[in-house]
């Protein structure tokens, strides 16, 4: 297994707009170890949201290579891609994203399914999860009968159901009280510290930031 979870490297993104060419992403470089948490900081509009799009492989980069447990991505295929990200990445977004017709331990199911893993085994995995992050209790729950706290971790769960190297999250506890939102991340960065997962979590929360293993800014274009 590589020590590596993730290598960005020297991606830019331009987009063309109204006939001029936006260099939002000019060359970024990145490593993450395994098990490794990184925030990434940055003003709003310097480019954070880009370059999780490109690290999660649901947008391309203009130039250069992202690099998922030390196989570089093919740029082409979009089943090749698709396939790495159910294998290798994890998402947790700000608007949790649960399927609301379906129960906490359901939700943590189905990327398991959509790989490819058996239901029972993906029961297994989701239950051990769940309760992992205090939801035990919460299994058949939907997501209307979850607090804004509970929503988030079961989004935790569902993220880390296939082992992924790299869990990636933009501004996860935005629309969370800052007391939930710690309790929520204290609990995310135990559980990929024991799972050996690595962590991209953009935020402008500083407080947040500084205890993470450490931070990045973007900057220009670039990571600094
Ligand atoms: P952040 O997440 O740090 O706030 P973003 O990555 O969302 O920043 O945006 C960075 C810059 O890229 C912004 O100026 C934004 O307008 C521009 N941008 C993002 N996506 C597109 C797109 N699809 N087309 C044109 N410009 C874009
Ligand atoms: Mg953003």
């Amino acid at each position: 297994m590589s020590e590596i979870a993730l290598q960005l490297e020297n991606v830019t993104r331009h987009f063309k707009q109204a006939g001029e060419t936006l260099e939002v992403l000019r060359g970024a470089n990145l490593t993450l170890k395994r098990g490794e948490v990184v925030a990434l900081v940055g003003p709003s509009g310097s480019g954070k949201t880009t370059l999780l799009q490109i690290t999660g492989l649901l947008d391309k980069p203009t130039s250069g290579q992202v690099v998922l447990a030390g196989k570089p991505v093919d740029s082409g295929s979009d089943k090749l891609r698709t396939a790495r990200r159910l294998q290798d990445l994890g998402f947790v977004y700000q608007f949790h994203h649960l399927l609301p017709e379906f129960s906490a331990v359901e939700n943590v199911i189905l990327p398991q399914m959509i790989k490819g893993v058996t239901k029972q085994a993906a029961h297994g995995k989701a239950e051990e999860l769940l309760t992992a992050l205090g939801l035990g209790h919460r299994l058949t729950h939907r997501p209307s009968q979850l607090s804004g706290g509970e929503q988030q971790r079961v989004a935790i769960a569902r993220a880390l159901a296939n082992d992924p190297a790299v869990v990636l999250a933009d501004e996860p506890t935005g629309n969370l009280d800052p007391h939930k939102a710690d309790e929520v991340f204290d609990l995310f960065l135990r559980i990929a510290k024991e799972r050996n997962v690595a962590a991209l979590i953009a935020t402008h929360n500083m407080e947040l930031a500084g205890r993470m293993d450490r931070i990045v800014r973007m900057q220009d274009g670039i990571l600094a």
